[in-house]
Parts: C-alpha cells; sequence; structure tokens
C-alpha cells in the first residue's frame, strides 16, 4: 500500500490523523502522511506524532465527536519525526525513541508548520526566478538547494553577469508583489512535456510517471513538480541576492534568501 501524500493535496494542512502501516528498522511507514520528504531540493518537513492512547484501532478518545482535531492524541505519547526520506518507493519516517511502536498504531501528526511555510515561500520564489532567467537568457538551472535561510542555484552561463541577475531578481520580485494565484493540477506525461521548459528547476522525470503534478504561478511559470508551494505569490515577499560564485568553466552559483 502506498502512502498517501496529504502535502500534495493541501500544502497548508498543518495537522492528520494516520496509521502505522509498517515498521522498518530505520523507520516508520505510514498510510498518510503530511510530511514532506526531502526531494527536488526541497528539504524534508519535521514535526511530531503522538500515538493515541492504547495505541489500538478503536481506542481514540472521543470525549468531543465535533473537536476531534484538539481532542486528538490526548493521552497519547509523543516522538519527533526528525527526517523524512523515500527509499524503494516508501516513505521513510525517521522516529526519535520509535522502539516502542507498532503496525497499527493510530497517531496524529503535526509538522513544523513555521520551517515548512518557509520553505514553501523559498520553493515559489524559486520557480518564478528561475522562469525568468529562462525567459530572459534562456538559462537552466542544473542544480538547487532550497532552504529554510537560503536557496543555491547552479546553473550554466558563459561569463557570470551581475547585471542581468540583478534584472531577473528585479523582474522576479516585480512579478511576486502582483499577487498571482498557485495552482496545482496533473496532467498526462505525453501533454505536459509540450509546455515549454516545463521541467526546467525539476530535473531529469522517472520515466515511469504516467501523469505529472504541475504547479501554475499565474502567467509566469508552468512546472512540473513535487514540491509544497504558497497559494498566491505575495505570500513570499521579497527576494534577496546574497551572492554570485563561478563554480568551473561555465558553472555559476548564487545564493538568494527572503525578506522577512
Ligand atoms: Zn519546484
Amino acid at each position: 500500500m502506498d502512502t498517501q501524500l496529504l502535502f500534495l493535496e493541501d500544502s497548508y494542512a498543518q495537522e492528520a490523523q494516520a496509521k502505522i502501516i509498517e515498521i522498518l528498522p530505520e523507520g516508520a511507514v505510514f498510510d498518510k502522511t503530511i510530511f514532506f520528504y526531502t526531494s527536488g531540493g526541497q528539504p524534508c518537513d519535521t514535526g511530531t506524532i503522538i500515538k493515541k492512547a492504547g495505541g489500538e484501532k478503536g481506542s481514540i478518545i472521543k470525549e468531543n465527536a465535533g473537536d476531534e482535531k484538539n481532542n486528538a492524541g490526548a493521552g497519547g505519547k509523543e516522538y519527533f519525526v526528525k527526517e523524512v526520506r523515500k527509499k524503494d518507493g516508501k516513505i521513510i519516517h525517521f522516529i526519535e525513541g520509535a522502539h516502542d511502536l507498532q503496525e497499527g498504531d493510530e497517531i496524529f501528526e503535526k509538522i513544523d508548520w513555521e520551517k515548512r511555510y518557509k520553505l514553501m515561500r523559498m520553493h515559489t520564489a524559486a520557480h518564478v526566478l528561475a522562469s525568468i532567467m529562462f525567459k530572459q537568457g534562456k538559462i537552466m538551472i542544473t542544480g538547487n538547494q532550497l532552504g529554510e535561510e537560503k536557496t543555491r542555484f547552479d546553473f550554466n552561463m558563459q561569463n557570470y553577469d551581475t547585471q542581468f541577475m540583478q534584472k531577473c531578481i528585479g523582474d522576479a520580485n516585480e512579478a511576486l508583489s502582483q499577487g498571482h494565484k498557485v495552482k496545482t493540477y496533473s496532467l498526462p506525461r505525453e501533454e505536459a512535456m509540450k509546455i515549454e521548459g516545463v521541467v526546467k528547476l525539476a530535473g531529469a522525470l522517472p520515466p515511469s510517471l504516467t501523469r505529472l503534478r504541475i504547479v501554475e504561478i499565474g502567467e509566469i511559470d508552468v512546472q512540473a513538480d513535487g514540491g509544497t508551494h504558497v497559494k498566491n505569490t505575495r505570500e513570499v515577499g521579497k527576494i534577496i541576492f546574497e551572492k554570485g560564485e563561478n563554480k568551473g568553466k561555465e558553472n555559476r552559483r548564487i545564493y538568494f534568501k527572503l525578506e522577512k
């Protein structure tokens, strides 16, 4: 059974109910997860899970049926989720002190929202900037690492051009401030691949994917992407250029951050 990826359905959800479906030596697999796993240059979520009191099905305390969310995990034990990774097709949650967790345990998941939201803003900013670099200079991003504090882009460019980068960042900030809506939907692979630059930041896509998740930012960017994004570009704020580096013959690297 594949884990249902709740963060793809609603990137603003911070909590969810789930069940442990498998315990592996390195961690646990859940039927549903709200935890983003490290992929596409976006770091994973961290957070907590609470094992419901009793730990078995049917033991959930439901004193306030209408208020299950606030009551979830009452009396349960809390664990720290320090890392989430995909391995052999499974989403594995690395949990501290997990020795007493079992298959079938009902849990309540909660992510570190401050961290996630920063990464959502950063991810949307990265798409807007990458799109503008592509449109204005046919620059393709060859590597990227999103961070809470700063983000790194690697790309090919013959001579590093400060003015070009400044113009791109200025235009990206202008676009962000216009309040473009961010939409996600899925398309058959063949149809998606007809869109110019649809994989400019995501890198190579696994050939097995028959449908692609598309993230569309107003008229600015359309991209095959599995990341979490904000709903409106105004939430991002402003990109601040930090530094540029030469990393070999044609390889250039920049770092940028977001205004708080
Ligand atoms: Zn992305």
